[in-house]
């Protein structure tokens, strides 16, 4: 089973990670397709700009032999003839513009481009350039990758350019943050393919942790089976053999003897009513009937009632447990038998789990603070790691450290305490360090609080 589990363990996690390398490399595709597509679409911008560009500058073109007249004449012709190039002919903002709607009818909507028209007049320096040309060129040169330059000379594609007199000019474009521009085009889809593959691998983490928490719930019913079956058993064989020891007829005759075999009889009797009531406590507790039979009880007077109960048990455990029973205002609304088997529970684990060297020094104490009251038991006693203290209060939990594990128990008590302690709106929590003792702390609202 342990075997199937990391099988499957492994198994899914290798798919995993194979599922999302190849995610990966599909998305990886799926973004240089793209760029092939934008890069074509820019293309046929720059083709449809470059066209109309052109097509405005010929349209004026004097169509005539010029060239077969004297320099001056030519000149004198041409300024007569009005201007002749685009940037004479387009403002910055129509250049701009034309490439805009270019782009947008090419569904590139919101591509960053600058631009120039360079001119042989002038030693093909920009003539019209947008504002931030020069920049994005210099960053251009060092990062091909994030900026495409990209030039075209601006010549008739289907007339006979050697017609025109005008001068010569080419148009540079810049399209810049393409990077960007190619992966907020395919974000959706790498969106929608983290998004579920994160849900993958929550749904699997948390499969593991179900997994992992009911089998481990299903080792601690097992150990509490048969720690309770051995529980059981015990007594009720030392029962068994005393009464067989009953019928013994030199038994008979001692009146000692059958006293003190009625005495074992006793004890053992009462052993495992205790802890049947144990049982019964955890596994019939009903918090509704609990708030329901709440009365007013005095903390201090349920103290002392635990005093006696646990005197015989201290005493044989030879410990030594004060009571600072400080607090003024000591009413809370309880329930009178819950309420007595919750503390119990505190004082009787800080006598369980104490050191097997070391007499028990228990102490317990009652304090008001706002308007609770605050009972703490602390102990000198084994102590627990951080992540002991952070289940003991689940159901059927023992920790299984040393020697703890010999002592007696069902791993219901904490669950129980906890359970009844929030039943009376209170709180419980645990300060402990491993083989330093340990501080239980239960804040229980004053009874004028609830009522
Ligand atoms: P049980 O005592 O029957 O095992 P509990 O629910 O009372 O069950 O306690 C759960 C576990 O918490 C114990 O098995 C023990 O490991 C730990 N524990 C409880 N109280 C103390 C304490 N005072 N000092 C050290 N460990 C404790």
């Amino acid at each position: 089973m342990k075997k199937l589990f990391s099988l499957i363990t492994v198994l899914i996690t290798l798919s995993l990670i194979g599922i999302i390398a190849i995610q990966y490399s599909w998305l990886k595709n799926v973004a240089a397709i793209r760029k092939d597509q934008i890069a074509g679409k820019v293309e046929m911008v720059e083709f449809e700009v470059v066209e109309a560009l052109v097509e405005e500058k010929m349209r004026s073109a004097p169509q005539l032999p010029l060239d077969v007249l004297p320099k001056g004449a030519q000149d004198q012709i041409m300024q007569l003839l009005g201007p002749q190039t685009i940037a004479e002919r387009f403002s910055v903002k129509e250049v701009q513009e034309k490439f805009e709607k270019a782009f947008e009818a090419n569904g590139l909507k919101g591509a960053k481009f600058e631009f120039a028209v360079l001119s042989n007049t002038n030693d093909y320096g920009p003539e019209l350039a947008s504002p931030d040309y020069e920049r994005h060129y210099e960053l251009g040169l060092k990062d091909s990758a994030n900026h495409w330059i990209h030039v075209w000379p601006l010549v008739s594609l289907t007339e006979d350019e050697t017609t025109s007199l005008a001068p010569e000019e080419k148009l540079v474009l810049i399209i810049y943050d393409m990077q960007d521009f190619v992966l907020r085009s395919v974000s959706w889809m790498i969106g929608v393919a983290v998004l579920f593959t994160l849900i993958i691998i929550a749904a699997f983490y948390l499969t593991i942790r179900t997994i992992l928490t009911q089998k481990k719930l299903s080792e601690m019913k097992t150990d509490f089976i048969n720690n309770m079956t051995h529980e059981l058993r015990t007594p009720l064989a030392t029962i068994a053999i005393a009464v067989d020891t009953l019928k013994n007829e030199k038994v008979i005759g001692n009146r000692d003897q059958l006293l003190s075999i009625g005495q074992i009889i006793k004890n053992e009797n009462l052993r495992m009513n205790t802890q049947v009531e144990q049982i019964l406590q955890a596994a019939q507790l009903d918090i509704n009937q609990v708030l329901k039979g709440k009365v007013e009880l005095h903390v201090h007077e349920v103290m002392k009632k635990i005093q006696d109960k646990f005197a015989l048990q201290v005493g044989e455990r030879n410990a030594q447990v004060t009571y600072h029973l400080n607090a003024s205002d000591d009413g809370v609304m309880g329930h009178p038998v819950h309420f007595v088997n919750m503390i119990s529970n505190l004082i009787d684990n800080a006598l369980k789990y104490s050191k097997e060297d070391i007499a028990p020094v228990i102490e317990v104490t009652t304090e008001n603070s706002r308007r609770n009251i605050v009972i703490t038991v602390k102990d000198n006693g084994i102590g627990m790691t951080k992540d002991t203290q952070s289940k003991i209060f689940d159901k059927f939990y023992r920790a299984h450290t040393g020697n703890v594990h010999n002592v007696k128990g069902f791993g219901l008590g904490l669950n129980y305490t906890r359970k009844m302690v929030e039943a009376h709106n209170g709180t419980i929590l645990v300060k402990s360090q491993l083989g330093e003792g340990s501080t239980f702390i239960v804040t229980l609202p004053l009874k004028g609080i609830i009522g």
